[in-house]
């Protein structure tokens, strides 16, 4: 069985106003949506039925967030899982695991499957040193092309293919052939405005004092990714919980910030 994990429609918390910075990405995926929302309509006006999108962007800036908006904005089973997950040691496991993913996903339609790390799988054929055995690699791939391939303009059990990465280099050319993911949406970090938005969004669920500036948080966290900004407004909460205060200031926001840096920079000291 694919080990992916469903969400249902009405289960989804979340939407693109949960999500800052991401205007352009947004706009890209409307039509995602109408076709989600009414394909043989859609069909019938003669568009361009999608397939698959490639969300390209560095880690923490909201992909999977986005995708899963996108199944929250237009009301579908959202199916999450890495490319990782399909990297097994024996030849045909992970094709059988690509099958039932789609299968799953074809039953529980109008649907969303979203594949993080699709680079783990899509990885151009004929490298060397990749684990598990090529062979399996290549099942896998095969299959996921099959499975792109194979559900076609089938407007009654519509199922849109996300996936992320942010190697995009690396990936097979057959993943990126026209019919397969043939949007391609780029995400960075946020700019000031974009920072200004998640900032808002993070804040929701704390309370800040009545003179924290917003923007001059923003400013103070150029750089930052939207995971990084999530992760400094929580770090901040805590911290104003930790000296008993009744709300977040800027200067406990400073701190987080610093805390936030440190530790990402431990990360990379232990990834590399
Ligand atoms: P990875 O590539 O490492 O999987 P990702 O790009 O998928 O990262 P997410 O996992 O979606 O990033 O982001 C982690 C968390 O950071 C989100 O759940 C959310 O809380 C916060 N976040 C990231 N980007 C944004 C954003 N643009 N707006 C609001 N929150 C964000």
């Amino acid at each position: 069985r694919s080990k992916a994990i469903e969400v249902k429609p009405e289960d989804i918390s979340v939407t693109y106003k949960d999500v800052g910075g991401a205007d352009e990405a947004i706009a890209e995926l409307q039509e995602i949506i109408q076709f989600l929302k009414a394909p043989e309509q859609f069909a019938q006006l003669g568009g361009h039925i999608p397939k698959g999108v490639l969300l390209v962007g560095p880690p923490g800036t909201g992909k999977t967030l986005l995708a899963k908006a996108t199944a929250g904005e237009a009301k579908v089973a959202f199916f999450e899982t890495s490319g990782s997950e399909f990297v097994e040691m024996f030849v045909g496991v992970g094709a059988a695991r690509v099958r039932d993913l789609f299968e799953q996903a074809r039953r529980a339609a109008p649907a969303i499957v979203f594949i993080d790390e699709i680079d783990a799988i899509g990885q151009s054929r004929g490298g060397v040193m990749r684990l598990g055995s090529n062979d399996e690699r290549e099942q896998t791939l095969n299959q996921l092309l099959a499975e792109i391939d194979g559900f076609k303009t089938d407007a009654s059990a519509p199922v849109i293919i996300m996936a992320a990465t942010n190697r995009p280099e690396v990936l097979d050319p057959a993943l990126l052939r026209a019919g397969r993911f043939d949007r391609q949406i780029a995400i960075g970090n946020p700019d000031l405005i974009g920072r200004v938005e998640i900032l808002r969004i993070h804040s929701k669920r704390v309370k800040l004092a009545a003179d924290f500036d917003i923007e001059r948080a923003a400013r103070m966290t150029a750089g930052f990714s939207g995971a990084d900004l999530a992760n400094a407004m929580n770090e901040a909460a805590l911290l104003a919980a930790r000296h008993k205060a009744v709300a977040v200031t800027l200067n406990d926001f400073e701190v987080a910030i610093e805390r936030v840096v440190a530790g990402s920079e431990k990360k990379s000291r232990v990834m590399n």
